[in-house]
């Protein structure tokens, strides 16, 4: 498949087949995600059945400013101190839908809910600008597997059921957006990020981290086995055993591969995926083993990832 580099003209023919239906995969500053008009139902049916991703897992909806969400949702001031504070960047709102909000109901997998997120990339911003239209944008991988980092992870995944994918490099965050629900008088989170609780309340007071029950999750797609390669994981490794690929952090002796020997969870973040990907070789390796990540700030959005990856499988 064709791959080509983010240029003006290349973003310029994403936001073309974007406005007449079709799926573009694109850089954030979190993952790669698979981009359609958010609009446009059939598009949307199409994300879904192009990931594998169960129906009932809705999807966040990207804009290129904070004002696009005024015809999507119903944002309180809560939206506005976040938005304000946060946005662009790796946080997703979920709000109320909007009368009348112009987004198909699939992104919101039936419910009278929306999530909206502004991303921090250049080139996801010229895009969504280029539209003029609000963008679903899931991370471009097959629903479960570990997340694109690099336009080569999109390939390898779903090369062949999209219409276009445009290589911005790797992404610098390089984990999903952090999740929080507004919803409610408490504000939740859902998914944990490299905006981190303590971040947000910062801005808006307490707020709740959600206690799962997996029987009902509360966000649809934090599901136990999730960003899962094909081998099995260990964590809270100390050593190797025979056999087993070693992901080190800090000061992890004979690692196969280190997420930041300096002991940086930004940088063992943005390291994950990728490195999770390379030690995925079933010709190599018949396990990963992972060492303790610190479960503090950015570290709890690393140790969530981890855990739904070492999670026994569906
Ligand atoms: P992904 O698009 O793959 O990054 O996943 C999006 C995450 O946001 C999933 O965990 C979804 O369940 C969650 N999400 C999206 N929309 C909503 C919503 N309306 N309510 C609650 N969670 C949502
Ligand atoms: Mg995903």
């Amino acid at each position: 498949m064709n791959i080509p580099s983010a240029t003006a003209e290349t973003i310029a023919e994403g936001a073309r087949i974007l406005r007449a239906g079709g799926l573009v995969a694109f850089p954030t500053e979190t993952v790669y995600g698979l981009g359609g008009d958010a609009t446009q139902g059939k598009t949307i049916a199409r994300i879904f059945e192009a990931k594998g991703r169960p129906a009932f897992n809705p999807l966040i909806v990207h804009v290129a400013d904070r004002c696009w969400v005024a015809d999507l949702a119903e944002a309180d001031d809560r939206f506005e101190k976040l938005a304000r504070a946060f946005w662009p960047g790796p946080l997703t709102l979920v709000l109320r839908r909007r009368a009348g909000c112009p987004a198909s109901n699939l992104v919101s997998a039936g419910h009278d809910t929306i999530a909206v997120r502004m991303p921090d990339h250049r080139v996801a911003l010229e895009l969504l600008r280029g539209v003029g239209r609000p963008l679903a944008a899931p991370s471009a991988n097959a629903s479960g597997t570990v997340s694109p980092t690099l336009a080569a992870h999109v390939a390898a995944s779903l090369g062949d059921r999209i219409d276009l994918i445009i290589d911005g490099g790797p992404c610098p965050v390089g984990l999903e957006s952090a999740v929080l629900d507004l919803t409610q008088t408490t504000a939740m989170i859902l998914r944990p990020g490299v905006i981190t609780a303590e971040d947000i309340a910062r801005v808006i007071g307490r707020i709740d981290i959600a206690r799962e029950d997996p029987a009902a999750p509360k966000s649809p797609g934090q599901l136990a086995s999730h960003y899962a390669p094909s081998l099995p994981i260990r964590l809270n490794a100390t050593i190797g055993a025979a056999g087993e690929a070693l992901l080190g952090f800090g000061a992890t002796a004979r690692a196969t591969l280190n997420l930041s020997p300096g002991g940086d969870l930004k940088e063992a973040a943005a390291n994950l995926f990728a490195m999770l990907r390379a030690l995925d070789d079933r010709g190599k390796f018949t396990a990963i083993a992972v060492a303790t990540i610190p479960a503090t700030g950015i570290g709890i959005a690393i140790n969530d990832r981890l855990e739904r990856a070492a999670a026994p499988r569906l």
